[in-house]
């Protein structure tokens, strides 16, 4: 869903890129360790997305936490985000086995070789065909194309993958 609004308020901040579940991935700031990009705004350093839902959806309460409904912390769509206790948070986390995938993500990351990373982020076969042909999750190999992870290989081949996409419309 295109938000005309949403894109006027957060273009005067932020660069975007958008993936094919109309998540907005920063590029114009710095991303944290974490994958939080950092922002400065009035003087005060704050998060991306922290920053996209108090000026498109309003005050943050006390105590609350803006939370990615699409699991990508870099990620800023006011549409994907969502207020919420710390509680909610990580309710939220367990349910969608953020932190067990985390653990596994070293393992099983270590099995791709720079090559087939740069095939899985070039591909156009669906995410779920190229889980089964590199015995990896789906989740890994979307968080491969939309440049969530291994972004220092595949960072090299946006610019191929810009054209591509025009080609193949
Ligand atoms: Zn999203």
């Amino acid at each position: 869903m295109k938000d005309k609004s949403f894109d006027n308020i957060l273009g005067k901040i932020f660069k975007w890129s958008v993936d094919d579940n109309d998540c907005w991935n920063v590029t114009s700031h710095y991303k944290e360790k974490q994958g939080y990009h950092r922002v400065m705004y009035k003087t005060k350093q704050t998060r991306a997305h922290r920053l996209s839902y108090l000026l498109t959806k309003g005050d943050i309460k006390k105590g609350f936490v803006v939370m990615h409904l699409c699991d990508n912390r870099s990620y800023i769509n006011p549409n994907h985000l969502k207020a919420g206790t710390k509680k909610d948070n990580t309710q939220d986390m367990i349910k969608k086995n953020r932190q067990s995938d985390r653990s596994d993500r070293k393992g099983k990351m270590s099995k791709l070789n720079r090559q087939q990373v740069i095939d899985i982020y070039l591909s156009c076969k669906s995410s779920y065909q190229l889980s089964k042909k590199y015995n990896v999750t789906d989740v890994q190999i979307r968080r491969i194309r939309s440049g969530s992870r291994c972004s220092s290989i595949t960072n090299l081949y946006k610019n191929h993958k810009k054209r591509k996409k025009i080609v193949n419309k």
